[in-house]
């Protein structure tokens, strides 16, 4: 599902915005896509949350978004088209079992190397007190950023930075 915090939403919005225009319809258009074929699949109001669902309920939600096999609209010719400024949870996500194993109908396993800690959670903490969504399923990333546009009085970024160093050392 590519759970991004509101951070990221904003700031894919802001790539695709940037694209020229045939690229960022065809971008535009996968968004659009992924989400008529969420909706088709009843997954919608789940992934519409604000609160990430947590336990069995996300396990079975992400096990449901897999099985529609959607892929992620930036992705092109197999690679990530937004390399360079792709959300920190795919950074995060280092898989070092076969790729075959990816598509789930071989019943391998997928091995994935454990971060000792997640940036791409503790940076959902950085907006101020108004903002309570903690995620937005990667498909979201556009119609979530449009219909939030940012609205906090601007913060020093030393504020912004010791707040995402609390949440990540939990100190
Ligand atoms: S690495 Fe790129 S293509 Fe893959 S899920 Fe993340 S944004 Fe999408």
């Amino acid at each position: 599902m590519v759970p991004i915090s509101p951070v990221e939403a904003r700031l894919l919005l802001d790539i695709v915005d940037g694209l020229p225009e045939m690229e960022r319809s065809t971008i535009k258009e996968r968004f659009k896509a992924a989400i008529e074929r969420m909706e088709e699949a009843g997954l919608m109001s789940q992934l519409r949350q604000q609160i990430k669902p947590v336990g069995p309920e996300y396990k079975e939600l992400g096990l449901r978004y897999f099985e529609q096999e959607v892929p992620c609209p930036f992705l092109e010719n197999e690679s990530c088209s937004i390399h360079p400024q792709r959300p920190l949870v795919c950074r995060e996500y280092l898989v070092v079992s076969d790729p075959e194993n990816c598509k789930r109908k071989n019943g391998k396993p997928i091995e994935a190397i454990k971060m000792p800690s997640e940036a791409s959670k503790a940076l959902t903490s950085i907006d101020g007190p108004t903002e309570f969504t903690n995620w937005v399923p990667l498909i979201l990333a556009l119609e979530w950023a449009e219909q939030n546009p940012e609205t906090e009085t601007p913060r020093p970024g030393t504020d912004i930075a010791a707040r995402f160093f609390e949440t990540l050392t939990a100190r």
